[in-house]
């Protein structure tokens, strides 16, 4: 594939609202808390992030609110090189909210509101179907309408568009969609939900990757945290160990390594390498705060491979 293969990424865009303080409110109680933030963020965001700075050529399949912050989030994509065109504004719902209460312990409480995220539905996905027909991959998450994930994948199937599903956050998946994806990228808890298999070794990983191939699957590349990737292809498996970096925190750590993972192969980056090239973008993302602040660019990538 050349340089101009184009990605297509259909997912979720939030704000998370982030306010520190000192100890989690009670039931009827008001606390005065020590600071706020909007981060933007939402999985398939990160990702569409991720790749967009990684150099892919991607447009981006979701929804946002008729509101304020809606407007600001579809900006901050342009500036990150995404088409937004495929961006739908819904009238009359907000753009997905995450609130983020944040204890002195660095302990997190969390209330989502999916907002517009709902509204890409699966007649939604029908209004784009040219973006996933005219790109060489399609990359998508779960947290969307699982039924507009699987249409999408129906859609790419048809188009000779590869399908690369990160199953995030963790959830069981119908046969039919299983069949559907040819890359595969869960994490250990994700890759235990969908298989039953615990994944606390090399051999775990081997086994929770043959389960997944008998699904009809060709590559699995299961994220191990610090420990790297477990790759399999065609029942071929290998561990692909991370780099070892001071993490900061981890948010945004899988998001990061499927936007740049994805990237690379389009340029027809070898398997081995893109996965390399996608775990120093996520080491990268882990020594830095937040999720898409701590994406990085494409040169501080290669400066980091150098
Ligand atoms: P998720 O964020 O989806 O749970 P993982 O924790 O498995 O995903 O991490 C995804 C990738 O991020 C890893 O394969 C690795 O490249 C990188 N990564 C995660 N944690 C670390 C770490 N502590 N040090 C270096 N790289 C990390």
């Amino acid at each position: 594939m050349s340089k101009s293969a184009k990605l297509a990424v259909l997912g979720s865009i939030n704000a998370d609202h982030i306010l520190n303080l000192a100890h989690f409110p009670r039931p009827g109680e008001t606390v005065i808390g020590k600071q706020y933030q909007i981060a933007f963020g939402g999985k398939g965001a990160n990702q569409a992030v991720a790749a967009g700075r990684a150099g892919a050529d991607i447009a981006f399949i979701a929804c946002v609110g008729a509101d304020d912050i809606g407007e600001r989030i579809r900006q901050q994509l342009q500036q990150d090189r995404i088409d937004t065109a495929p961006v739908e504004t819904v009238a009359d719902e907000a753009t997905g909210v995450a609130m983020i209460f944040v204890n002195g312990e660095g302990e997190n409480n969390i209330g989502i509101y999916s907002g517009a995220n709902a509204a890409l539905t699966p007649a939604c996905v029908d209004r784009h179907q040219q973006v996933i027909a005219d790109a060489d991959a399609l990359l998508m998450q779960l947290e969307s309408p699982l039924e507009s994930v699987l249409a999408a994948a129906k859609i790419a199937k048809a188009q000779q568009t590869q399908v690369i599903l990160n199953p995030a956050p963790a959830t069981h998946l119908s046969d039919e969609l299983l069949a559907l994806i040819d890359v595969i990228t869960p994490n250990e808890t994700e890759a235990e939900i969908l298989t039953g298999i615990a994944v606390k070794s090399d051999e775990d990983a081997a086994r929770a990757a043959a389960a997944l191939h008998s699904k009809g699957i060709q590559t699995v590349l299961i994220t191990l945290g610090r420990r790297g990737v477990w790759l399999s292809e065609k029942g071929e498996g290998v561990r692909i160990p991370g780099f070892s970096v001071q993490a900061v925190d981890t948010i945004a750590a899988g998001d990061t390594f499927n936007g740049a993972f994805i990237t690379a192969r389009l340029e027809g980056v070898l398997m081995h390498d893109a996965v390399r090239f996608a775990h120093a973008a996520a080491a990268i993302a882990v020594t830095r705060p937040g999720a898409q602040p701590s994406v990085p660019w494409r040169t501080e990538i290669d400066a980091f491979l150098q």
